[in-house]
């Protein structure tokens, strides 16, 4: 149960005095996270940060106030210059002076009366706004603060900004944070002593107030020891629900995975290569969690082409050897197939079963496999979400192996490892992220980095070329083609209902083939399942020498004598695509090549990312300079994956935080696991304000 002193926090803020319907749908509109249905609760608007500030402070005399700054003057009112009657649209003047001199508060379609209330004549009186000069004489349009000199020590001289949306005012904005600050109560402190002191954090509560009621534009600094604060409050909540879901997983007794090592030899003297020292190092990890009796919740990070298929394909191999089934996820059809032609080529050698089940398997073939996978017939089953369906049964399934993780969600994570008797979790993800990321959303894991690529791998020459020179890289393709080469030909995605330049991969294909005719395949995501695979087995047989696709191509796709990657409106791609779509290539040991094709100009964004494309092959170079460049949210594909980002925390700026609030969090969980303690009450109401309500529902004494 929610403690009842954060009650206040989780009402509407319909219940903020000023804030009404129409009001508060707005603040809805802007605060609301993801999921709440556009309703915002006190808290999201306590949690709706400044993005900025007015600063008042500067005081000026008129004559010598700079133009077009914010300034504070002080002055005396003196007389209003009301427009005539047949003038209405001319704005009343309020003069008013100083010792230097003399100026015009002026005011469009204000009445008469409101002005003579707020400005009396003969009053001293501070206003502050911006000050123009038309003619030599000094105007102030609609002041932003007037206010009387006696109560000049409470003026707000320092005014937050917030990030708005159409049809709010700040005005009531600012009211409304006022009022739900209000409401804030006196928290219990949940951060650890240590870490407290050795940041220097103010206390919750005290941070956002001070970061609401600005004294100095300088406190939105992400550096400011309240905003960190704030930023640690968050990443420890996270930290903590996922040391919450770490422990339950790990909980359920595993058993002991990969006896005697003897199939798992066989498969590996079926591979035509020799392992690398990073998948040998990766297994030697994999194997060792598998044999400890606790469970392996394990991700395996290594760039597009490392060979992380081959590793996982030992493990399934360990995992037989204790007569214990595998299950293989993947994102995508395209990828099931494509992971179970590759599994299959090393399986029979290896004397494992396979299948493969997706979401077209129906009727009789179903059935067989379902059977099949039910008897234990099945050693290694491949396939898509359909994997987990509930009529699947499995006679044992011991390991659980999730191809490009990134797409799939914590809780799903949970899920997926529900079929088995607690089976052993080993996530892949190509993308290779940030380590202030892989904490972030990996934080209840284990990690391997496979670093490197199989050896005799060419590097893959990058160029940018403008789009203009389209003639010059189609007469180069056609002679790759007849070089005997094969070519990805990438455009962005066909939206249906976009009605923009984007250049349709259809376009683009009818193009090609008035010169390559029959060479020239296409692939793209509004294909069914049937008519891809055709088009890529088609590609892969060589029958076509060209393929032109969307993104669908993005993620694993292995055509390893493909040898050259055009990437039309390369621009309009991030960094880590581009990653992606480039590691399509180089698979193999001849030379590869990358055609970025842009349309200039290009925006300073863009042009740092085709210039780090061109500099570096290294996926963990990129992905910092991605964080850079882009922020974390699209970095983890955030919007596939339903994975909420940081609301108050910035993951570059805060990124030494994180670190911290994985020790602290794990730490807490291994003393204090249903969170019993003082600390652990604390702890819970910290959890419930950044809404892991999923995660208190994994303490047992929830
Ligand atoms: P990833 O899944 O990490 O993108 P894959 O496992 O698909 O990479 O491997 C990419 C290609 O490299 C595949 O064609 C695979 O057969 C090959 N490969 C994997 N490991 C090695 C190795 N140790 N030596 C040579 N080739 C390898
Ligand atoms: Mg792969």
């Amino acid at each position: 149960m929610r403690p009842s002193i954060l009650d206040p926090l989780f009402a509407s803020v319909s219940t903020l005095n000023g804030v009404g319907p129409k009001v508060s749908v707005l603040i809805g509109g802007l605060v609301a996270p993801p999921g709440a249905a556009g309703v915002a609760k006190v808290r999201d608007l306590l949690f709706h940060l400044p993005s900025g500030a007015i600063d008042r402070r500067r005081r000026e005399q008129i004559a010598s106030a700079p133009d077009g700054v914010i300034v504070t003057l002080e002055v005396r009112i003196d007389h209003y210059q009301f427009p005539s009657r047949e003038a209405r649209n001319q704005p009343t003047r309020v003069i008013a002076h100083d010792a230097s001199g003399e100026i015009a508060l002026t005011y469009f379609r204000a009445q008469s009366q409101w002005l003579e209330k707020l400005f009396p004549l003969g009053e001293t009186l501070l206003v502050s706004g911006k000050v123009d000069r038309f003619n030599g004489r000094a105007s102030m349009i609609h002041p932003d603060f007037v206010g009387s000199a006696e109560d000049a020590e409470s003026l707000p001289l320092v005014e937050p900004v917030y990030p708005m949306t159409a049809g709010l005012s700040p005005k009531v904005l600012r009211r409304g944070v006022a009022n739900a600050l209000e409401k804030l109560p006196d928290l219990e402190e949940w951060i650890e002593p240590s870490i407290l002191k050795r940041e220097a954090f103010p206390p919750f509560r005290a941070s956002l107030e001070s970061l609401h009621k600005l004294q100095d534009p300088k406190e939105l600094d992400p550096a400011n020891p309240a905003r960190r604060r704030l930023a640690y409050d968050e990443f420890l909540a996270s930290q903590l629900a996922l040391a919450l879901s770490r422990r339950r997983m790990k909980q359920e007794a595993g058993r002991s995975l990969g006896t005697d090592g003897a199939i798992r030899a066989r498969a590996e003297r079926s591979l035509p290569f020799q392992l690398t020292p990073g998948q040998s190092q990766a297994l030697a990890e994999i194997y060792a969690d598998m044999a400890s009796p606790d469970r392996m919740v394990r991700l395996l990070q290594g760039d597009v082409g490392a060979g992380k298929t081959v590793v996982a394909l030992l493990a399934m191999a360990a995992a037989k050897e204790s007569g214990a089934q595998s299950a293989l996820l993947a994102p995508t059809e395209i990828l099931a197939r494509q992971h179970f032609a590759g599994l299959s080529r090393f399986c029979d050698a290896a004397g494992l079963s396979i299948a493969l089940l997706t979401g077209r398997d129906n009727g009789r073939t179903r059935e067989g496999k379902l059977a099949a996978i039910a008897s234990g017939e099945i050693d290694i089953i491949v396939g898509t979400h359909a994997l987990f369906q509930d009529d699947v049964v499995y006679r044992d399934l011991g390991l659980v192996v999730v191809d490009e993780q990134h797409r799939f969600g914590v809780e799903q994570r949970l899920s997926l490892t529900r079929k088995g008797k607690s089976p052993d979790l080993l996530v892949m993800t190509a993308t290779p992220i940030p380590r202030t990321l892989v904490l972030a959303a990996f934080g209840d894991m284990d990690v391997s980095r496979l670093y490197g690529k199989p050896a005799g791998r060419k590097p893959i020459t990058t160029v940018a070329v403008s789009f203009d020179r389209l003639e010059e890289i189609v007469a180069r393709a056609g002679k790759a083609i007849d070089d005997g080469e094969k070519l990805y030909w990438v455009c962005p995605l066909v939206e249906e209902t976009e009605t923009s330049d984007l250049t349709a991969a259809e376009e683009r294909a009818e193009v090609l083939r008035q010169f390559f005719g029959d060479h020239v395949g296409l692939v793209h995501g509004r294909m069914s399942g049937p008519e891809k695979d055709a088009a890529m087995a088609d590609f892969k047989s060589g029958k076509t020498r060209i393929v032109v696709a969307t993104t669908v191509i993005e993620v694993g796709v292995d055509v390893p004598d493909a040898s050259i990657i055009v990437i039309e409106h390369a621009e309009r791609f991030g960094l880590s695509q581009l990653h992606q779509l480039r590691g399509r290539v180089g698979r193999a040991e001849k030379p590869s090549s990358c055609v970025l094709l842009y349309r200039a100009p290009l925006g300073e964004t863009a042009k740092a990312r085709l210039a780090v494309m061109r500099e570096t092959e290294d996926g963990f170079r990129i992905a910092e300079e991605d964080l850079k460049l882009r922020g974390e949210g699209d970095l983890l594909g955030t919007r596939q994956s339903g994975m909420q980002s940081f609301r108050i925390a910035d993951l570059e700026a805060h990124a030494d935080l994180m670190e911290s609030a994985r020790d602290d969090a794990r730490l807490l969980i291994a003393t204090d696991p249903d969170l019993t303690s003082r600390r652990g009450e604390a702890v819970r109401a910290l959890l419930y304000l950044f809404g892991k309500d999923d995660a208190i529902k994994l303490l047992r004494a929830g």
